[in-house]
Parts: C-alpha cells; structure tokens; sequence
C-alpha cells in the first residue's frame, strides 16, 4: 500500500481519491475551503455543470453514477432565444436518450466526497492549504485557514488537484524543461439568477440547455432542481458597451432589456445579481510533463483547463482518474512509469480538448442563432442515421462517446471534408444537368 497526499477537494479530488482507495491506497486528501456539505453552493451562488458520457462513466466505475445522477436534470437539446423572443429547439442528437445532466456542483462535490470517505484508508481535511510541495520528498506544506497552523503532509506521492491556479504546480514550474503557458479569453463570465415561478416550477422548458447568441456574446441558462435555472453571462471585459462600462443599474436593465428581452422579466434580481456577483476569468492552461519522478502528478483543472464551452472540463478531469487508475494497475511497482503512461495518453487529448473548447465558444455565441447551423445539426442527424457507427457529429463523439479527444477531432475534420466535397460535387453534378437541359430545349 501507497500514500497519496491529495491537494485539492473539487470535483476531480474526491472522484480521484475514492478511485485510490478503491485500490486499498492510504489517501489523505486536504482542501483549503471549508466543508462543501453546508449545502448546494458555492460563493453564496448555486452553480451547475454539465456532466455527460465521460464523467458519468467515471462515476460509474466507483459506483457513484446513479448516487449522482439522481440530482441531475437532463437537458435533451439547445433552446435557442433570438432576439424577438422566439425559441428554436434542436436536439443535442437524434437518439433521444442521448442528453447532457445539469448538476449542481455542491451536489456533485458532496457525493464524490462522501464516496470516496467510505474507503477506510481515506482520510479527508478541509481548510487546509497548501502553500508548496517538496517534490523529491514528496511533502505537502499546508497552512490550517482557521488557526493558521502549519503542517507538513508527507506520502510517496503527491497529486494536485487543486484546480487552474494550482499551487503543486506551482512547485513544479521551479523544474528545469517544465512547459507551462496559460491564455485569457477577452470575455470573462458573471452569473445570475432566474428564480422559480410562484409555484415553485419551471419559468423556462426545464430539459433544455438555454442560449442566447448575440454573435460576439452570449448568455445561457441550465436549470437546477429547485425549480430555477443559473444563467451565465459571457460577455468582454473592455470596450463599448462590455463589463467594463456596465455599472450603473440603469446601463444593466438597458443592456439587458436590448439584448435578452424574453429574460428580463423572469430576473426579478437582474441589477442586485450583476453588482454582487463577481466577474470571472475565462483561462486556457497546458503545462508538461504532468509527473514529477514517481513523487508528484497532476490531474484536472491543475493539468489542463479549458474554457467551460464545450461543457468538458470536469468530464475531462473525471476521465484523467479512470487513465491514471488504468495506468496504476498497468505498473503495480513503477509509479513513475504509470504517471508517464498517464500523460502520454492524456496530454494530446487536453490539447484537443483545449482548441474544440475555445472553437465551440464562436459556435454557441454567434453560429447557433442561424438557420445553416440548425441545416448542419439536421444534416448531421440524417447522415449519422444513414450511416450508423460510421459518421458520427463532433459533439457527439465529444459528449456521448469516449473516443479520445484528439480523435474525435481529427475524425470530425475528415468527415467534414468528405461531406462538404461531396454536396460539392452533388451541387456541380446538378448545375450540369440543368445546363445540358436547358441547352436541349
Ligand atoms: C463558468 C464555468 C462553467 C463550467 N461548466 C462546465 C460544464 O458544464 N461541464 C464540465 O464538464 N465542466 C465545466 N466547467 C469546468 C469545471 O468546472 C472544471 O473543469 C472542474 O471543476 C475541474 O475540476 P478540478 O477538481 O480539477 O478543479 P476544481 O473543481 O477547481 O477544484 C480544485 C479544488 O482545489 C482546491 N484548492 C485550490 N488551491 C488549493 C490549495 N492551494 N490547497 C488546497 N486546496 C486547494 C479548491 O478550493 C477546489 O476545491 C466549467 C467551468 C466554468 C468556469
């Protein structure tokens, strides 16, 4: 039996530590906010996620899928809000079982916790951070947030998963070849709120996911299970009009009231929501190599964040700890090599992931809104039914499959060549008949 210091008790550090002690694994896991199980919240905010195909297994192979799943809704499609208010629904694909499950974040954290607590060589703190990592000890310095104690964790290895602004990477960026570059979106991001109806239901179709493209930015809504739905707000940092020049309550209800008519009077709390929450930053990062000797690893957010656009993120990070738990039984007695093994096989898929994120950002925000896109979405729904297993859309490789995502891809990209080649020639082919007719008549 191994000891794994765990940095970090997100989404993927509970998920990663009930995995290792799965394994029979001594795991102490030391998270620096306090206990997530207060409720369904994070900041004061209900936040949620998609989860599908990738996270859903992951939770499956330690038996949390169902646990979780039964605090999901699922949303069977994109409801497009054009700017006169009307809704255009298009199915995320043309088998209806196929949908993504919007799911609270605090829910989620608490399950995976829970689940991973029900290991007994697991051990999990919270209000512990960590400040920086000895990585040929393999030691954690953390400082206790209440008493501001310090401590040293010590194991045989130890993973961050501590999120983008990681502090285990942090250490490791000290290490002589260590590649690191990280990438700001000029939009950042503010949530807000779209409460339930006096009823207690639904203001808006629950089991969709719900976009407003406005071409340069974009608003959208999931629904939770109290009967609201959290909104999100992409929109630039700089220029006119943009975060930066929205402040006063009057510039938000006009900014609001021209853009997103049909959701104003459902944000009863629109002007109180935009002053409080806070804007957040939207940020690629890719780094490597993800280990260190057999010592230190990283995984999720701490190894590759995305932008949130393709609703991957967490999917990607739950799928890190089924690979790095693959490659752990793969070489029993060679941690190092299992972690090499881990990052050869996940770092081109983060890379892929990274670039289909971002794309999908100029997808949501500007191409959704017109009728090719919905052209394309049914095209691609015939031609993956006339052509099952063989022609399948990129999203659903993304969401609905576990194709890697490198290959997804580069699959996409040559189906794409030969559809497009081939309505080409089909449009050549008909302009010829109709020429060689006219001129016989
Ligand atoms: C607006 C938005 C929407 C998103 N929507 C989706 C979606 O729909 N679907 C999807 O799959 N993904 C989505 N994501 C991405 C997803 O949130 C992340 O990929 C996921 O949270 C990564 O999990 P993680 O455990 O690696 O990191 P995190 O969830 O960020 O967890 C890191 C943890 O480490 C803790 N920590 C940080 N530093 C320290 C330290 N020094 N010491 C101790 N603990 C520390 C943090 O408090 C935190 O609990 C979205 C992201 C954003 C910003």
């Amino acid at each position: 039996m191994s000891k794994f210091v765990l940095i970090g008790s997100g989404l993927a550090g509970g998920l990663l530590a009930a995995f290792l002690g799965r394994r029979g694994e001594e795991v102490e896991l030391f998270e620096r906010r306090p206990d997530p199980r207060a409720g369904n919240t994070v900041g004061g905010r209900s936040i949620n996620l998609a989860l599908s195909t990738r996270g859903i297994h992951a939770l499956e192979q330690v038996g949390l899928a169902s646990e979780v799943l039964a605090h999901a809704i699922p949303m069977r499609g994109r409801m497009i809000h054009d700017r006169s208010g009307a809704l255009h629904f298009s199915a995320y694909d043309r088998d209806p079982s196929k949908y993504i499950n919007s799911i609270g974040r605090g829910a989620l954290n608490t399950v995976v916790i829970e689940g991973a607590q029900r290991y007994p060589s697991v051990r999990v703190e919270f209000n512990q951070r960590c400040i920086e990592v000895e990585l040929d000890a393999a030691a954690a310095h953390l400082i206790n947030a209440v008493t501001n104690e310090t401590s040293v964790a010590r194991g045989d290895a130890v993973i961050g998963v501590d999120g983008a602004f990681s502090a285990v990477r942090s250490s490791m960026q000290r290490l002589d070849r260590f590649e690191y570059s990280q990438s700001y979106l000029a939009h950042g991001y503010k949530e807000l709120t779209i409460p339930p109806a006096s009823d207690g239901s639904w203001q808006m179709e629950k089991n969709a996911l719900h976009i407003w493209p406005r071409k340069s930015f974009m608003m959208i809504a999931l629904p939770n299970p109290d009967g609201s739905f959290t909104s999100t707000l992409f929109w630039q940092f700089e220029g006119r009009p943009s975060f930066a020049t929205t402040n006063r309550d009057e510039d938000v209800r006009r900014f609001f009231n021209e853009e997103f008519a049909d959701a104003v009077p459902l944000m009863p709390d629109l002007c109180q929501d935009f002053r409080s929450n806070p804007t957040g930053s939207l940020v690629t990062i890719r780094c490597g190599p993800w280990f260190y000797e057999d010592r230190v690893a990283l995984l999720g957010d701490a190894a590759h964040a995305v932008v949130p656009f393709y609703g991957q993120g967490m999917n990607a990070a739950f799928e890190d700890c089924v690979v790095l738990d693959e490659c752990l039984s793969a070489y029993p007695s060679d941690r190092k090599k299992a972690f090499a093994e881990y990052f050869n096989r996940r770092k081109e898929n983060a890379d892929a992931l990274a670039d289909l994120a971002v794309e999908n950002f100029v997808e949501m925000r500007d191409k959704t809104a017109s009728r090719v896109f919905r052209a394309k979405k049914k095209l691609d729904h015939t031609l993956e039914g006339w052509l099952p297993g063989t022609y399948l859309p990129l999203y659903a490789m993304v969401t609905f499959s576990r194709i890697p995502y490198a290959e997804a891809a580069k699959r996409a990209r040559r189906q794409d060549r030969i559809v497009y080649s081939a309505l080409g020639a089909l449009v050549i082919l008909i302009v010829l008949l109709l020429v060689s007719l006219l001129t016989k008549l």
